[in-house]
């Protein structure tokens, strides 16, 4: 299985990641934990230019630098695992894509649509946990936690937009996303993720 984890920055992604793959192994799982923008040397190399440019960047190169990221992780890591029989757990994927570019940066979503038909045709991931936290909350987790990258450094105005984005994603494909609130306090946002993961395994 495919799953992916989904959130604006602060959501808590990382800590619910780590318990997702434990469960997974428990479960007799072999897991392979990978994340976007990233997952190959490419990947990571591209995550670098990406998260360390000073702000000057067209929005359609990051985004066609986020597809060409995706293009390598799906060839080298993703599909490769899945083959193998893997269950493969990606931090961000294309929803992110999406919600970043598309609500973010205001990229129409037609064209990030044929970016995804030309990267990936009709796969899509089998589960996407969107983790659901208010812009005030994430932004609080952040401070907290490591200094803020590029995406971060980002107004309140902006994730506001990248929220409402997974949010529109969350409703136009229930089946495959489940959106989690991420504001409730931990132990009941793995309670809630207990429940959808009884269905799967
Ligand atoms: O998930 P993580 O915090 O590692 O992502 C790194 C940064 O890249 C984040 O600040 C996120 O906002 C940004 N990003 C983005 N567009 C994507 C994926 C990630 O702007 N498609």
């Amino acid at each position: 299985k495919f799953i992916t984890l989904e959130g604006i920055d602060g959501a808590g992604k990382s800590t619910h990641l780590g318990w997702l793959e434990n469960i997974f192994r428990s479960r007799g799982k072999t897991v392979v934990v990978t994340r976007e923008p990233g997952g190959t040397p490419l990947g990571e190399a591209l995550r670098e230019l990406l998260l360390d440019d000073n702000g000057t960047m067209h929005a359609e190169t990051e985004a066609l630098l986020m597809f060409a990221a995706r293009r390598e992780h799906l060839d080298k890591v993703i599909l490769p695992a899945l083959a193998r029989g893997d269950w493969v757990i990606s931090d961000r994927f294309t929803d992110a894509s999406f919600a970043y570019q598309g609500g973010g940066r205001g990229l129409a979503m037609q064209k990030l649509d044929s970016l995804e038909q030309w990267v990936q045709g009709e796969f899509q991931p089998d589960l996407t946990f969107y983790f659901d936290v208010t812009v005030e909350l994430g932004r609080q987790r952040i401070s907290v936690i490591k200094p803020a990258d590029r995406f971060e450094k980002e107004h309140d105005a902006f994730f506001r937009k990248v929220r409402d984005a997974y949010l529109e994603r969350a409703h136009k494909f229930p089946r495959r996303i489940s959106i989690i609130d991420a504001n409730q306090p931990l132990e009941e946002v793995k309670k809630s993720l207990d429940k959808i993961i009884s269905t799967i395994c």
